[in-house]
């Protein structure tokens, strides 16, 4: 089969490797047929390092995955469509014990050095982190990874009919986490510096606004885009909260500000719990997900794709296998 390997810094190779031809119990075979190119694969490529991750042999990429079941498993049928969860904690820490298998040091996640990612044509996973997404294109099921971030976050922000929110960062964690917002009956606006991240946002049907048109303060900000912590701590009611989603800034934030306002600070690391809720998210407003799901490549366009910054134009790329 073939697999986009990253076999060192900007070093993006497509391989024929060996078919999984032995599928445990308790497992699924899945044909991978869609691949989102998240942030973080182009971090890996181009840095070959996120933080305290460091690629230090060949890793496949990839971990926003949409497939054809292949075998049968709990509550799919070979033939389905399916979305992959693509972190697989140990089951054993306190952490994982305790249900909060995001924080589980021993975690697996895809595409993560050094597990390898979904960029390859098969996968055979744990059945209790394959979801059936009967209904969907392979391209939608794969969004529910990232989805799955908004669904985490917008659950612990308790948000409900009336209130308000501001999503900083429009990029597409932060339009998915508006149709989750959205969906739990929250007046949402999003906001970027850049333009064109807005052209999608509002393609997607809100309402967006560049940071400095931004004028009131909402109930709840989750910040996406990873470097306006303080513009969302000038941005939210005394008494409200504000969910750290993007990953990026090290600063500090205001202790002043976040006492004096009785603020609460919420960091949000991946997500537990929130495939299923993803995908029935994903159905309800498919139509207008549209733009997230409209550029596709080849896998064999790939490194060349990475290497020229042609993803930078779009919001979203799959990529097709
Ligand atoms: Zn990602
Ligand atoms: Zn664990």
């Amino acid at each position: 089969m073939r697999a986009a390997i990253l076999e060192s810094q900007k070093n993006l190779k497509i391989r024929d490797i060996k078919n999984p031809d032995y599928v445990p119990d308790g497992y699924v075979k899945i044909r991978v047929k869609s691949v989102g190119i998240c942030g973080s694969d182009v971090h890996y490529y181009s840095s070959g390092r996120i933080g305290d991750f460091i690629l230090k042999s060949p890793m496949i990429l990839g971990h926003e995955t949409g497939g054809i079941a292949e075998s049968d498993g709990d509550n799919i049928k070979r033939g389905d469509v399916v979305a992959i969860e693509p972190g697989i904690p140990c089951g054993k820490c306190i952490y994982c014990r305790s249900g909060r298998y995001n924080l589980c040091s021993d975690i697996k996640f895809f595409a993560t050095p050094p597990v390898d990612g979904s960029m390859r044509e098969y996968i055979v996973h744990p059945e209790g982190f394959v979801y059936n997404a009967k209904g969907l294109s392979t391209s939608e099921a794969s969004l529910a990874e990232p989805m799955s971030v908004g669904v985490y976050a917008v659950r612990k922000s308790l948000i409900g009919p009336g209130d308000s929110v501001l999503i900083t960062g429009s990029g597409s964690v932060g339009i998915l986490t508006a149709f989750v917002a959205e969906s739990s009956g929250a007046s949402v606006t999003l906001s970027d510096v850049d333009p064109k991240k807005m052209d999608y946002a509002s393609k997607c049907g809100f309402n967006a606004y560049l940071n400095d048109k931004i004028r009131d303060k909402f109930d709840a900000v989750f910040e996406c885009s990873g470097f306006a912590s303080e513009f969302a701590l000038e941005h939210v009611k005394r008494g409200g909260d504000i969910f750290l989603i993007g990953m990026g800034n090290e600063d500090g934030l205001n202790n002043l500000k976040i006492t004096s306002n009785e603020i609460t600070v919420h960091g949000i690391f991946r997500y537990r719990n929130t495939f299923e809720t993803a995908i029935s998210i994903i159905k309800k407003y498919r139509e207008r997900m549209k733009p997230l799901t409209e550029k596709h490549i080849g896998l064999e366009q790939l490194p060349d794709y990475l290497e020229n910054g042609e993803y930078a134009k779009y919001i979203k790329t799959i990529v097709d296998l």
